[in-house]
């Protein structure tokens, strides 16, 4: 028996907003957004801001992620942060987020040993996967995906994969990069399919059904709904569109409207 897979929306503030500006955020924010038993909105603010938003966010209304972390739970690593020492502000975390594989080349084992650290700390790790521009040219979209499935669910056992989400970003859709275009319903439908059917292989076909498969790349408040009626699909990273409160609540209210429609 398959579970109702809930959505997801979320806020990737990346390096923006001082803990000051995102505080008028999330105030501005919660007088705009009804809790919904359907839609989780979760917002990855910056490290810094993490400790004060959790005093100030409603748990029932919003989440928390982290948006990076070191996997290791204490030690001698100057100038990182331990998922443990912010567990108790967030419950979700990115992990595997391109820019950190290709600007701080993050590493296969990096990004595992991120996944096992967030799941033994009780937070959910979203684990983002996604070809770059040069692999799908190459054709290699689908051995790319793939292998970063994998190697990013390597730790992860038959017990705890329902604590994992994915996102699929293809890397040449998210809009920090030159020529970014977002990807296309048909391609995101196709990965959204064949990341199910490795997931069904490795962990069986109920595990397949019930993991959450969310899309990100390029989402504005104009797109969101071709791309939450996509089969499978279900919510969407969202970076720069989710730094202008106006557009970000509007992402919301669509994914509202297409759950109502269900
Ligand atoms: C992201 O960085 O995860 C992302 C989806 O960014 P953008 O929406 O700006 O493409």
């Amino acid at each position: 028996m398959t579970s109702p897979r809930k959505t997801y929306i979320i806020a990737n503030w990346k390096m923006n907003f001082t803990p000051g500006q995102a505080s008028l955020y999330l105030q501005r924010l919660s007088n705009r957004v009804q809790a919904s038993r359907d839609i989780q909105v979760i917002l990855a603010p910056s490290t810094i801001s993490l400790q004060p938003l959790s005093l100030q966010i409603n748990r029932r209304q919003f989440k928390l992620a982290a948006q990076n972390f070191y996997w290791r739970d204490f030690g001698a690593f100057t100038g990182e942060t331990a998922i443990s020492q912010i567990r108790s502000f967030v419950d979700y975390a990115i992990v595997g987020h391109s820019e950190r594989r290709y600007i701080f080349n993050e590493s296969e084992k990096d990004i595992c040993e991120k996944v096992a650290a967030a799941i033994r700390n009780g937070v959910t790790p979203i684990l983002c996967i996604g070809e770059t521009a040069l692999e799908r040219k190459n054709g290699e979209t689908k051995s790319a995906i793939s292998a970063q499935l994998h190697e990013g669910l390597l730790n992860v056992s038959a017990e705890d994969i329902d604590k994992v989400i994915i996102a699929y970003e293809p890397v040449w859709a998210i809009s920090s990069n030159k020529n970014a275009k977002p990807a296309k319903p048909a391609d995101i439908a196709e990965a959204q399919e064949l990341i199910r059917k490795q997931i069904s292989r490795v962990y069986g076909k109920e595990t397949s059904e019930n993991i959450s498969i969310l899309y990100g790349g390029s989402v504005n408040a104009d797109t969101a709904a071709g791309y939450l009626e996509i089969p499978g699909i279900d919510g969407l990273l969202i970076g720069n569109a989710s730094l202008v409160g106006d557009s970000f609540c509007s992402i919301i209210e669509t994914a509202k409207g297409i759950r109502n429609e269900r």
